[in-house]
């Protein structure tokens, strides 16, 4: 005898991060280029060194919590922590459903729903988006409704597509559903639509939140759900009770406190991100390659072009990473000098590449 992994584990291809090699230049996976802990460290070293590292967490990571609603303008009770957005996905996704529930996500979206959905043996049907990439609201509440769906999970603003929903339209989708809405705001710090302040009026409503993108930690691991009362309960209910460490939730804290610092690199990133879209739509009148730019209301951009993945293969060569995401690519806006380069090499690469007709 001997042991044998489950089959649906079976099937799965690892994750595959971006080639271990040195780029100059990372814009791959929608990280903010400023580094806090540069900016912060005496205030963050203050912060480790009053960390009992003999003592487990705080299970609820109060005083982290607490800056993020401060942070955003939301109740602290509303607010439960996880570890990334990632491990609070898995919890509502394992916890809220059974096996065989229908999920619906929408395509293309952030790939982590489908696969936990694949994982908790849950039916997940994608529906896809227009030839636009946009949304249509009415059909996806009609879907729901009429396939007994369990729960809706998507990205506002999306990755990849780079394009958000509207508040009223997803107050119109909470609304008219009775599945739970997961809603991952992961990039709203960078557009202004956020039904955040609302999750008491509706019991299906969640949001997800992340320090990974705007607020420049993704290193640390910490994500947050903000649902009303009952979601709340379920949630702090279910998850590991000690899923936070305590270094994360000290420097987080601190860093949540220091609010003009963080709105100063939001504030930047977006100015950054229309002269990033900007050049991008000078070059693709120029170069046939250059399909599309999307109108980008997160920290990246998306280019459609039938060379994506050769694209990227040469800018990896010389020493820029970006994203092939099917016949796109996906390029996160960086300072104003990691966007030059990248858009000096891209315009070598592109001169060079043929199309074929
Ligand atoms: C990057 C990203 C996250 C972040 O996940 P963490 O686990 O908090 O780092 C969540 N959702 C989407 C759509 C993302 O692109």
């Amino acid at each position: 005898m001997s042991y044998e992994l489950n089959k649906k584990i079976r099937k799965i291809e690892p994750y595959e991060p971006a080639k271990e090699r040195v780029y100059r230049v990372r814009l791959d996976v929608n990280e903010s280029p400023f580094d806090v802990s540069k900016e912060m460290e005496e205030e963050i070293v203050a912060a480790i060194k009053s960390v009992a590292f003999n003592r487990y967490p705080d299970m609820l990571a109060e005083e982290t919590a607490r800056q993020f609603a401060n942070y955003y303008g939301i109740r602290q009770e509303y607010v439960t922590v996880g570890n990334g957005s990632d491990e609070l996905i898995s919890i509502l996704l394992s916890a809220f459903l059974e096996k065989n529930d229908n999920i619906v996500t929408l395509s293309p979206d952030f790939s982590m729903y489908a696969f936990y959905g694949y994982l908790y043996e849950n039916k997940v049907t994608p529906l896809q988006k227009d030839i636009n990439l946009m949304v249509n609201i009415g059909k996806v509440i009609d879907y729901c409704n009429t396939h007994d769906v369990k729960a809706l999970i998507f990205s506002n603003p999306c990755n990849p597509t780079s394009l958000g929903i509207k508040r009223e339209d997803i107050v119109r989708l909470v609304k008219n559903v009775f599945c739970l809405v997961v809603i991952d705001e992961a990039y709203m710090d960078f557009w202004d639509e956020s039904v955040m302040d609302i999750v008491d009026e509706y019991d299906n409503l969640v949001v997800l939140k992340t320090v990974s993108k705007a607020m420049g930690m993704a290193g640390l691991r910490l994500g947050f759900a903000i649902a009303g009362e009952n979601i709340s309960r379920a949630l702090r209910t279910v998850k590991s009770p000690y899923n936070v460490n305590s270094l994360t939730q000290a420097v987080c804290t601190t860093v949540l406190k220091n609010k003009t610092l963080l709105k100063e690199h939001t504030e930047e990133i977006i100015a950054n991100r229309r002269i990033l879209q900007e050049k991008l739509h000078d070059m693709s009148r120029r170069y046939t390659a250059l399909e599309k730019v999307y109108d980008s209301v997160a920290n990246f951009v998306l280019v459609k072009t039938p060379v994506a993945s050769e694209i990227c293969e040469a800018l990896a060569d010389r020493g820029v990473a970006i994203r092939a995401i099917g016949n796109c690519f996906r390029v996160t806006v960086g300072t104003k000098e990691e966007n030059e380069i990248f858009l000096s090499e891209l315009e070598e690469v592109v001169k060079q590449i043929k199309i074929i007709e």
